[in-house]
């Protein structure tokens, strides 16, 4: 069985073709600046590249490049799109109605148009890949994979926002969490690596790349979550603020005069380690800046590694205890030392790194020492086959 994963984002597109025989990616890819003059399709098999750089007014032209590129005699990897036998679809919004992933039918595309007013920015674009896939090709099942749904298992204290109940009823305004697919990923990566029951473990797991949250995983369940209603809630990131005092919103809009969409750009992006270092919102950068004298820069990376140890130490209370920490996502993977120093910071909790063994970037491993009372990990995320495997067992029920 060949699975088609599509992420869609509003001016590009990632996909993967997987075979799920042997879970091989048969071909990757990345469609930019859709809608937008200089549109270009790369894929990936085998490491090679195919480049088609054409006009792509919308998804829909962008969808059918991805196809011909697919079955393209030369570059393509499958003779037929009658090969393709699903179609997993990355959506961001579940709502509290899809605690799983799920066969897309009308009711589902009019739920996710409903979840509009709670992912503005990411539910348009994943409707609009859904439908134009659901044009070209309309006998292929589709399925939905949330990036919220992971998270709906979480009890009520952990969910609900201290304000006025009714606001929650009246506006769904609660923490709904997002990362969900990766978080669920690495945690059963983890159990697996650990030769455990999933059922028996208390799991932290820290998703950090530009967008970063962590998860309290117990007995495979997520009991919290660092991101919220929005993912602009938790750790400082990339270039959002998470958690802040929130009457420094309107503090701010009335000391700096700023509209709803500035503030919200504000916090969105112009905030996190970009914000604070003023130097960018690669950690990459950061560190270089850092380890060059910017003391802004120190401090941004000062601020990043204490709110996660926050975190961590939150979510093992939450659990009343932990067996494991895993690392994953842009950062997690590859930034060696500060992996380092936030496990440092945890030596309350019985954690011990083992610094020759987390002298490694982008591969799954346990860093931490033999007699470590915490294992620590490092698994990459992939995102593209959990979705894959969702859809799979789906289309198999
Ligand atoms: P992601 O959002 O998962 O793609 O992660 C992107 C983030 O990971 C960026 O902020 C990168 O700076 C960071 N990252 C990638 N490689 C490294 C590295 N070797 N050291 C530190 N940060 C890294």
């Amino acid at each position: 069985m060949k699975i088609l994963v599509i992420n869609c984002g509003s001016s590009s597109l990632k996909y993967q073709l997987i075979d799920m025989q042997n879970e091989d990616v048969l071909a990757k890819g990345l469609v930019e600046r859709i809608g937008i003059e200089g549109s270009i399709l790369t894929q990936k098999v085998n490491g090679k590249k195919y480049i088609i750089e054409e006009p792509m007014q919308d998804h829909k032209k962008a969808i059918q490049l991805v196809l011909g590129a697919l079955v393209d005699e030369k570059e393509g990897v499958i003779k037929d799109m009658s090969e393709i036998s699903a179609v997993g679809h990355r959506v961001v919004h579940g709502g509290e109605k899809y605690a799983h992933s799920v066969r897309i039918d009308s009711d589902v595309m009019n739920a996710l148009e409903e979840f509009v007013k709670l992912a503005p920015l990411h539910n348009p674009p994943n409707i609009i890949g859904i439908n134009a896939c659901k044009e070209l090709m309309p006998e292929t099942p589709m399925v939905g994979v949330f990036d919220t749904a992971f998270h709906q298992t979480m009890p009520e204290e952990a969910y609900i926002y201290s304000l006025p109940y009714e606001l929650y009823k009246k506006h769904g305004l609660r923490k709904y969490g997002f990362h969900g697919t990766s978080h669920k990923y690495v945690s059963s990566v983890a159990a697996e690596m650990l030769g455990k029951d999933i059922n028996d473990l208390k799991i932290i797991t820290c998703h950090l790349g530009n967008g970063a949250s962590l998860a309290a995983v117990k007995d495979g369940k997520c009991i919290d979550t660092t991101m919220g209603f929005t993912p602009l809630a938790g750790l400082t990131m990339g270039t959002r603020c998470g958690v802040i005092d929130p009457a420094i919103v309107t503090f701010l809009m009335k000391e700096e005069n700023l509209s709803i969409e500035e503030i919200d750009n504000l916090m969105n992006k112009k905030s996190g380690v970009l914000g604070i270092s003023g130097v960018s919102s690669d950690f990459r950068d950061i560190e270089t800046a850092a380890k060059e004298g910017n003391k802004r820069a120190a401090l941004a990376l000062k601020i990043f590694k204490h709110k996660v140890k926050l975190y961590v130490g939150a979510y093992a209370a939450a659990m009343n205890g932990v067996d494991c920490i895993v690392f994953t996502a842009g950062l997690g993977e590859n930034a060696i030392e500060t992996r380092e120093e936030i496990i440092n910071g945890l030596g309350f909790l019985g954690t011990k790194i083992d610094k020759e063994k987390n002298n490694v970037r982008g591969e799954a491993r346990i860093i931490s020492t033999d007699d470590s009372n915490v294992k620590v990990m490092v698994i990459p995320t992939d995102e593209e086959l959990m979705i894959a495997r969702d859809t799979k067992e789906i289309v198999e029920k």
